[in-house]
């Protein structure tokens, strides 16, 4: 029964129109609004993406590009300093533009600031972009007008951040038709076009990890691409144990190259664990963790695309219950990772669903899974994580603990999809009306997620 999902994998890999651009996870998660319960269906525009390339600056110009990464936290502690300080003295809040000719065109006439005239201005303007925009999420949280965790004041940011940015919109940056990237006052850079843009790009966040790696993430509009409707849909129930179950029973762990670049993380940990604070062995294994870190991230990055993107061209409709793994001692550490791997899953799966008219629907975390039987409906109560096996008392059906949560799942995610369409939506097509297996009372509408990216549509419903 189990497959282990190199096996279950389709024969033609998801590439050409499949490999969607790469998400931010933490910018999605910082950016993306709340709406009401809408299927996609009704509301089809064009999808901005982000596509990723490496970066290859020489020496000259990782140093301008040094500089421009310094000038734009400058330019951005600036702001906050300034707006913190007029708040504290009771004054009001200063206005973008107020802000910008303060900490831009006025800083640049100081000989303090002089030195900001040695970047391109698209970057001090955009840096200042992303204060404003950290400062709108924070009054709208504090307002009550986001939906969930609340977001935080904008904070400084350090020379020590492990990653630096910095971005430009068209008209400071180019791509040359002999294959370079243009970077005002950088120069033209090197990339590795490992596949082509698909439109111009409106703009281009050039970024140092903390590998010491160069990339440039353009984010593109891309058209949608709806693909034939399918009857098919699947209950999807994430874990530690399997990576996914499905509810036709299909087992997905994670692939053996992501486990073996999971361990080379793990020891490269456990080699700094062992070093002496100070020394210079220190400083080198650090760098040998910080690498194999990024590398397991990319190797989940890219798992995570595949089975994404598998899954939604395979079936119409597809349902997810994130968290299968309440109630079990974890560090906390550990649970953040499997939280954060998951949350960027689910966000692929909803931003490709939305450009290929699919359905994806997030179960309710509350929603008992474990305690019924996807048989008969009867609910048996919570069972310990242990119990990984056990048999309905009503109906008599065995049951395996994710396989049987999976189904669960997906007789939850079509009632709640059928209940919104009862409530006049548009139906998704091939959505097929499923009486409700367990009897519980109607829960909230799922929420329906859209993708956006930041520095494009900063101001979707503040505004
Ligand atoms: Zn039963």
């Amino acid at each position: 029964m189990r497959k282990d999902y190199e096996k279950t994998r389709p024969k033609t890999p998801p590439d050409g129109p499949w490999m969607d651009g790469e998400s931010t996870p933490r910018d999605a998660a910082r950016f993306s609004i709340p709406l009401r319960p809408i299927f996609f269906a009704v509301m089809f525009d064009d999808v901005q993406l982000r596509y990723r390339y490496r970066l290859y600056p020489t020496p000259g110009q990782r140093v301008a590009l040094a500089r421009a990464f310094g000038c734009a936290r400058v330019v951005f502690n600036d702001g906050l300093r300034a707006r913190q300080a007029a708040h504290a003295a009771g004054l009001p809040y200063i206005g973008d533009t107020d802000l910008q000719k303060q900490v831009i065109t006025r800083a640049k006439l100081t000989p303090e600031r002089a030195w900001l005239g040695e970047v391109s201005s698209v970057v001090l303007v955009q840096a200042l972009a992303d204060l404003h925009v950290a400062y709108r999420n924070f009054f709208a949280s504090l307002a009550g007008e986001r939906k969930g965790p609340e977001i935080a004041a904008p904070r400084f940011r350090s020379r020590k951040d492990v990653r630096q940015s910095v971005r430009l919109t068209r008209n400071g940056f180019r791509v040359r038709p002999g294959g370079r990237l243009r970077v005002a006052k950088v120069g033209e850079i090197k990339v590795r076009w490992s596949r082509p843009l698909p439109s111009e790009p409106s703009s281009v966040t050039v970024v140092r990890d903390a590998a010491g790696r160069y990339f440039a993430s353009f984010v593109v509009e891309v058209e949608d691409e709806p693909l034939p409707a399918g009857g098919r849909e699947v209950g999807v129930d994430l874990g530690l144990a399997d990576f996914a179950v499905l509810s036709d029973g299909t087992k997905i762990s994670n692939p053996r190259w992501l486990r073996s670049r999971e361990r080379k993380l793990k020891r490269a940990q456990q080699a700094l664990s062992r070093t002496q604070k100070g020394s210079r062995n220190r400083g080198k294994a650090a760098r040998r963790v910080a690498k194999a870190h990024a590398r397991a991230a990319d190797a989940r990055r890219e798992f995570h695309h595949q089975l994404s993107s598998w899954l939604v061209r395979d079936n119409q409709a597809v349902y997810v219950e994130t968290l299968s793994v309440k109630g079990l001692a974890r560090t906390r550490q550990a649970r953040g990772v499997h939280d954060a791997g998951w949350a960027a899953f689910v966000r692929m799966l909803e931003y490709k669903a939305a450009r290929h008219g699919r359905t994806v629907a997030k179960v309710a975390r509350d929603f008992p899974s474990t305690q019924l039987c996807s048989q008969c409906g009867r609910r048996d109560g919570p069972k310990p994580l242990r119990v990984r096996a056990w048999a309905c008392p009503g109906c008599g059906a065995r049951h395996d603990r994710d396989h049987n949560a999976a189904r669960n799942v997906l007789h939850e995610g079509r009632r709640l999809t059928s209940s919104t369409v009862a409530a006049g939506c548009t139906p998704a097509q091939g959505h097929a009306e499923t009486p409700n297996a367990c009897g519980e009372p109607v829960r909230p509408p799922f929420a329906v997620a859209r993708f956006v990216e930041p520095g494009t549509r900063q101001k979707p419903e503040a505004a």
